[in-house]
């Protein structure tokens, strides 16, 4: 018998039929003879729908109101859910985080997660009472709600299966693992049988929206057995784990385990796509010793991480060079501001900034030792006619900035470049694309 944390996501939980079907799969796990804790986002497109309520008040929503606000859309799934639980004849109860002992700090609509006390949970289990726990949300010391970021439930998740000491914590949703790319955008994509947490955290930190990154990096601080499965169907899903499953978990026959060998050793695991991106440029600066640096000492003092840059020398008669950073769009915002107030004092002639770029990523434990993948890359890209703006490199990363028009294109050129292909078109299960 092993205690499971199970996460369903917004669309596994979007309307009454859904509810009812991850409630028969919640009793399924318990008639297994597993204990539970069950983590839920709010439904469908609730959150999106209570930002635009606040957005039709306000302009700038206040944070704190924002957090009280957005928390009510899991209050409304957490409930209905114990309510099917219960309906199937299941003692069942939902919590808040706050109830829930989901202690954050203060950082309205980014709050971490400080400390979990999960006594009442622990409580909840021990009575034999399913305990339904709302995600995405947390309590500071003195002033309430707060939430945890777009996609926090992931992260409540782990948290909280860190806190009780859980033996897997499955996140749920609806694709059946984490793929070798965004299965919408690469219909050959593959599930990914099992990774290490260090390529998911590169996967989940450049577009792998699948998982919230930062439950990722709670998975690898408290060693928790991190799965993702579809929440619907009863496939092996991706273990994110650094170390070979254990045996117990591979001779459980109620936890099905990669049915398949790993995936044969490819030096690229994923490709990620991400549309968030902005390119500011900054025109015309007097190439002489100093500048550069200068420059960059406003854009770091004005955002937390610069990501991306390039350099394109504009004319060696005028002795002006171009410098490109690739940021997410307010970062981006914040920095052009940062750099217009400095114009004088850092001497270039004008600011440029588009939102029309992606950035695509290929990510492989097997890039540290192959220097060739970037040559690779350019020369799949600039086959297929892509136009690379900027590159950024890290040991298990290469990724690039491209036209946002051929963002999705790049994306599935570099997954048949890097022999990711499946022969078959991957399925979305659960729910249409
Ligand atoms: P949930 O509501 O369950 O939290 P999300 O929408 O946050 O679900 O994440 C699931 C989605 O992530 C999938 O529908 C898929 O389109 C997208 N996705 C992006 N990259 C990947 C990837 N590499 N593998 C699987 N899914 C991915
Ligand atoms: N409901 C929140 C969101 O839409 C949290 C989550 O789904 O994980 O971002
Ligand atoms: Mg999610």
């Amino acid at each position: 018998m092993a205690l499971i944390v199970q996460k369903y996501g917004g669309s596994s939980v979007a309307d009454s039929d859904r509810l009812q079907m991850v409630a028969r799969r919640i009793v399924a796990t318990r008639e297994a003879g597993h204990d539970v804790a069950i983590v839920v986002s709010a439904m469908g497109d609730t959150t999106d729908e209570l930002l635009q309520l606040a957005l039709g008040v306000s302009t700038v929503p206040p944070a704190r109101e924002l957090d009280m606000l957005l928390t009510a859309g899991e209050r409304i799934s957490t409930s209905l859910l114990a309510m099917a639980l219960q309906e199937l004849g299941q003692d069942a109860a939902s919590f808040t985080g706050v109830q829930a002992g989901m202690r954050t700090d203060e950082a309205f609509g980014d709050a971490r997660i400080l400390e979990v006390q999960p006594s009442r949970i622990e409580t909840a289990i021990a009575a034999g009472t399913i305990p339904i726990i709302a995600g995405f949300q947390g309590g500071s010391a003195d002033d309430g709600e707060t939430t945890l970021g777009r996609g926090g439930s992931d992260t409540t998740a782990v948290a909280l299966a860190a806190a009780l000491g859980a033996d897997i914590c499955e996140i749920c949703t609806d694709v059946d693992g984490l793929y070798t790319a965004d299965p919408r955008v690469v219909p050959h994509a593959r599930r990914l049988p099992q990774l290490t947490t260090e390529e998911a955290l590169e996967l989940t930190a450049h577009g792998a929206r699948v998982l919230h990154r930062r439950s990722v990096e709670i998975a690898r601080r408290h060693d928790v057995t991190l799965r993702v499965r579809s929440s619907f169907g009863d496939g092996a899903g991706t273990w994110v784990i650094d170390h070979p499953l254990a045996a117990e978990l591979i001779s459980e026959p109620t936890i099905a385990t990669p049915e398949e060998a790993p995936v044969e050793q490819s030096i690229v695991s994923g490709v990620t796509h991400t549309d968030d991106q902005s390119m500011l440029t900054v025109v015309g600066v007097p190439d002489v010793p100093g500048t550069a640096a200068a420059i960059f000492a406003v854009i770091t003092g004005a955002v937390a991480t610069v990501d991306m840059v390039g350099q394109t020398h504009t004319s060696a008669d005028t002795g002006l060079i171009d410098f490109s950073f690739a940021l997410p769009g307010e970062d981006a915002t914040r920095a052009a501001k940062a750099l217009q107030r400095e114009q004088e004092r850092l001497g270039f002639r004008t600011l440029t900034l588009t939102d029309d770029v992606g950035k695509v990523s290929i990510v492989g434990d097997g890039m540290r030792s192959t220097p060739q993948v970037s040559a690779q890359l350019f020369e799949a890209l600039s086959e297929e006619g892509v136009t690379v703006h900027l590159i950024a490199q890290s040991e298990i990363r290469l990724s690039v900035v491209v036209p946002m028009a051929q963002l999705e294109h790049a994306t599935r050129v570099l997954h048949r470049a890097f022999g990711l292909d499946a022969a078959e078109v991957a399925t979305v299960a659960g729910v249409a694309a």
